[in-house]
């Protein structure tokens, strides 16, 4: 299993997961030109991706689904008041998975979790590959760590996690009250120190790699962030890495511990 976090914060989120031959991007928040052109950085044709799966419709995380469906063949799936809630997935014949349910994909399952965000029926996505059980878990858009949001962190390899402010950042920064409140609620953004809080729960001992992602461009400084996560982890047994996702360009690929997936691993078993 490889990850890459193509783009991520309030102007586009897109994140890439491959196992084997088979890849799948947990949502297409960019243009089709700026998704193409981010995956060729990667030598990734965007043709084939087999999967686009969308966790909710505000357009940082949509913008190019329907259309990258509809250019490059891929198979879309949301929730259901997703799909409802965004005109272009319902023309775009997107495929509604109910929050818990699980996607079938050619090597790899997806789970969905809800997930507390001001949107229809968010969700958060855990991938596994159903040839070496390494599991990625993406969960951006989240206003507090529900049990639901702790339940998806759990058992990860790979940890996409939002950290999208800091707390003190937010207050003193260019929002008006009201913008500030809906970022800070249960069912905003999570804060930095609520990030580390979360990710130090999650960690077990296949945990690999964390990626920060979703970070404010207003009220973040990406060394605040990694820091504040970082000195959370340090008080645990943690020992694998801690990356920072950025807006304008690809991070990754991260990989599974060697025997959790890693290509060497999987052509060590001929698979
Ligand atoms: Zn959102
Ligand atoms: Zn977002």
């Amino acid at each position: 299993m490889k990850l890459w976090v193509l783009g991520s914060g309030s102007a586009g989120n897109a994140v890439l997961v491959e196992c084997g031959e088979s890849r799948v991007l947990v949502d297409a928040g960019f243009s089709p030109r700026v998704l193409a052109s981010r995956l060729q950085d990667i030598g990734v044709a965007p043709a084939s991706i087999e999967a686009c799966l969308v966790t909710h419709e505000h357009t940082d995380h949509v913008k190019g689904a329907a259309a990258g469906a509809r250019r490059w063949g891929w198979a879309l799936y949301a929730s259901a008041g997703t799909v409802d809630a965004c005109a272009e997935l319902v023309e775009a014949n997107c495929v509604r998975v109910g929050t818990g349910e699980t996607v079938s994909l050619s090597r790899m399952v997806a789970t969905t979790f809800a997930t507390p965000h001001d949107a229809a029926s968010p969700v958060g996505v855990r991938l596994s590959c159903t040839h070496t059980g390494a599991t990625a878990v993406v969960c951006t858009d989240v206003g507090h760590a529900s049990e639901s949001v702790r339940a998806l962190c759990t058992r990860a390899d790979l940890l996409v996690i939002e950290s999208n402010h800091d707390e003190g950042m937010l207050r003193a920064g260019p929002y008006p009250p009201s913008v500030q409140a809906r970022i800070a609620s249960r069912t905003g953004h999570l804060s930095n120190r609520a990030c580390a809080d979360l990710t130090r729960g999650a960690v077990h001992k296949d945990l690999a790699h964390v990626v920060l992602a979703h970070l404010s461009a207003q009220c973040n400084d990406h060394g605040v962030a990694h820091q504040t996560t970082a000195d959370a982890l340090r008080r645990t047994r943690y020992r694998g890495a801690l990356s920072v996702a950025m807006q304008h360009h690809v991070v990754g690929p991260f990989l599974p511990r060697a025997g959790r997936g890693a290509p060497e691993a999987q052509y060590a078993l001929g698979l």
